[in-house]
């Protein structure tokens, strides 16, 4: 299983590294054989080689089984190119390229719950290949002197329904509830996708599913988390509810993110290079460790595997070791290695 590792700019290479000693560990406990081939991307690509998104690695990322990234960018360094020319913008728009399913969990466990800050585990599912952001007209017009946009919505039944089987797939690996977001009392695009998940769910009796409009799931996500488990909506929905989620896990450094359906799956952290902390052992490499997880789980098929690591990170929380920005009291501060060293060992005992 090849795996090719993309460590990237400031803490990216720092996280990089507990992710793949993970992915080591579980192979030798579980007997896997996983090749890696590092290769630069963002500004370390274009110190090297002169772009942010070199052709040779683009090429060689396509002749592996999934790609690992850890963050591009570094704000005082992009100022410096014009929009397109940018890592986040170069880099990583041509790495998703393909891949139609966006996923973003949001977990809080209970050990790290308080007062104000319940629990969550839920799985987003936000459609990456069409609807508001893709595909359809856009552009600007003037009519009789007046100036307007327009952004045009579209979405066909098989991009429904691709996204959906992935969705129903993963709750029937989860607690089997499926909540799908839209807008279907509004949008002529929700009552299709409303209608298509629908139908897809038929294929999944087991799954319990209701449909939720978007901006009644906004604020019920925050407030009762617990009543989440699979979430299924489109572009730009998931877009904004993904990043609201992400205010129930703390910190950035505890999001992982997926994107898959094309031939080659790009997994990485949410959080970018953070140049603020870069260089101190400090930041948190959960984000980077669980998005290795789903990169066992979505890229390479290998479920008890990504079981393992996340079990791992589980036991170094529940036995209270924390990075700085998720420290609370009675735990233990620890540094980016040290957290990563901890997995490792929870890995190899269990
Ligand atoms: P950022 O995510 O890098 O940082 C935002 C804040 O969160 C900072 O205070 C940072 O210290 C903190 N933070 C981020 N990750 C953390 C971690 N693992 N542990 C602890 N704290 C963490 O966002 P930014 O500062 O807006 O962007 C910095 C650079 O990263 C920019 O060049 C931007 O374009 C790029 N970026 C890249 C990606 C990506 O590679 N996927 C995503 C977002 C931003």
């Amino acid at each position: 299983m090849k795996v090719a590792v993309l460590p990237g700019d400031g803490i990216g290479a720092e996280v990089t590294n507990q992710a793949v000693k993970a992915l080591r560990a579980v192979g030798r406990r579980l007997g896997l054989a996983f090749e890696t081939t590092e290769m630069p991307v963002g500004w370390s690509a274009i110190d090297e080689c002169g772009q942010a998104l070199p052709p040779f690695v683009r090429e060689a990322c396509r002749q592996h089984d999934a790609i690992f990234l850890g963050a591009v960018g570094l704000p005082d360094r992009d100022r410096t190119l014009p929009q397109e020319q940018r890592p986040e913008r170069a880099a990583l728009l041509a790495l998703r390229e393909g891949n139609f399913a966006n996923l973003r969990p949001i977990w809080l466990p209970p050990c790290m719950a308080q007062p104000g800050h319940p629990a969550a585990d839920m799985l987003i599912f936000r459609e990456l290949n069409a609807g508001i952001y893709m595909g359809g007209d856009r552009g600007r017009r003037q009519t009789d002197g007046i100036v307007e946009a327009f952004d045009t919505m579209r979405y066909s039944v098989p991009e429904i329904e691709r996204i959906a089987h992935l969705a129903f797939q993963a709750a029937m690996e989860r607690r089997k509830q499926l909540c799908s977001i839209d807008k279907a009392n509004i949008l002529a695009t929700s009552a299709l996708w409303r209608e298509t998940v629908e139908t897809v769910s038929t294929q999944y009796p087991e799954v319990s599913v209701r449909h939720h409009l978007v901006d009644s799931a906004a604020p019920a996500m925050i407030q009762h988390p617990e009543q989440f488990d699979v979430l299924l909506t489109e572009n730009l929905f998931g877009d904004i509810l993904s990043d609201l989620g992400g205010v129930l896990a703390g910190s950035l450094g505890m999001l992982p993110t997926a994107s898959i359906g094309g031939d080659v799956g790009l997994f990485e952290p949410a959080h970018g290079s953070a140049p603020d902390i870069m260089g101190r052992d400090i930041a948190n490499p959960i984000a980077a460790i669980l998005t290795m997880a789903m990169l066992l789980e979505y890229g390479l098929d290998l479920g008890p595997a990504a079981h393992a690591v996340r079990r791992g990170v589980l036991a170094v929380l529940e036995a209270g070791s924390r990075t700085v920005d998720i420290m609370a009291d009675g735990c233990t501060q620890v540094g980016t290695t040290q957290f990563g060293d901890l997995v490792v060992e929870q890995i190899e005992r269990s």
